[in-house]
């Protein structure tokens, strides 16, 4: 089966493997979860064991899974989204496309990332499906919000949660991928917050670096209205980037308050230490849970669907805040 090749995420595929060889399959299915843990990576195993014609065999030939990999299995249709929207003509055509059986198997399979992108009209299409299905379809929808679905669409999904990876775990994924050395692994460890995508991005772009060093760029000049600007603009132009903003500032609190118990062996800004020395010593201790609070606050009404501009506003308000 294509999910034993999966690493992690037990439970769920534990789930998952029960439905498959019970022939249980419900019409939907939600995997939901931070973005970049996998989602994708776990539901295409998950199709194409569902599509499979024979489960038996390490890398199936079957027909239906020699035409998944090669993009043209008629069983298996993926909505495309703009990364902006999901609208009412895309799940149309969805709905039409299921209206015909099989090519091969007794499933066919629709597959719709970003599933929170959809239009409340484009979920109320899907929802007609959903009401009365075709016995043949599954609806997998990948999703960073299940919650942002409509209360109907969420009441006839599963919602398969995925949960970060543990250390150990992300070792493994990163390994498969790319050797990293050891001393660099910690750091990578520390900051990916058990999410492979944030690790291979850090590998590949030594991206968290970059950034990492903007956001502290701004506590080394307190009030330097330059670098707050230029970081606010990033965050502006690049919305995958909030979470790891979020992650360093919270890292540098953190620190902060570790500093302030003696514990300057257990940083994780251990080569910035004045930055944090600075912090320390300019805030008591309430004022830096309190920071940490609202950060994590400011983090989950951000999965919300808030203001994203006045979000960020008040995001760089209270970093600036002394
Ligand atoms: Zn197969």
């Amino acid at each position: 089966m294509e999910l034993d090749n999966i690493i992690g995420q037990r439970d769920l595929i534990i789930q998952l493997k029960r439905l498959l060889e019970l022939d249980l399959t419900g019409h939907a299915y939600a995997f939901s979860g931070p973005a970049g843990i996998g989602k994708k990576t776990l539901a295409s195993a998950f199709i194409k064991d569902l599509l499979c014609l024979d489960r038996k065999s390490e890398n199936c030939r079957c027909i239906s899974c020699r035409t998944l990999n090669e993009g043209t299995n008629p069983d298996f249709y993926e909505v495309q989204s703009d990364k902006k929207s999901i609208g009412v003509d895309s799940i149309r055509e969805l709905r039409d496309d299921a209206a015909h059986r099989p090519a091969y198997g007794n499933r066919k399979v629709y597959l719709i990332p970003d599933a929170e992108l959809m239009t409340v009209q484009a979920q109320n299409c899907l929802l007609k499906t959903l009401e009365e299905p075709p016995e043949y379809v599954v609806i997998i929808l990948l999703t960073t919000s299940f919650e942002a679905l409509l209360p109907t669409i969420q009441s006839r999904t599963v919602n398969l949660r995925m949960s970060p990876y543990s250390d150990e775990e992300m070792k493994k994924i990163i390994g498969s991928v790319h050797p990293v050395p050891d001393e660099e692994l910690g750091f990578i460890l520390r900051f990916s917050h058990g999410i492979p995508l944030n690790a291979f991005r850090m590998i590949e772009e030594g991206k968290v670096k970059d950034l990492r060093s903007q956001v502290l760029r701004i506590f080394e000049k307190p009030g330097d209205f330059i670098q707050t600007e230029n970081l606010r603009k990033m965050l502006l132009d690049s919305r995958e980037e909030l979470s790891t903003v979020f992650d360093i500032l919270l890292s540098v609190y953190r620190d902060s308050l570790v500093y302030k118990h003696g514990m300057e062996n257990r940083l994780i800004n251990s080569d910035k230490k004045d930055i944090i020395k600075n912090i320390a010593s300019s805030y008591e201790n309430h004022i830096l849970l309190d920071k940490i609070a609202n950060l994590e606050k400011m983090r989950r009404n951000f999965s919300y669907n808030i203001n994203y501009q006045l979000g960020i506003d008040a995001l760089l308000m209270e970093i600036q805040e002394v």
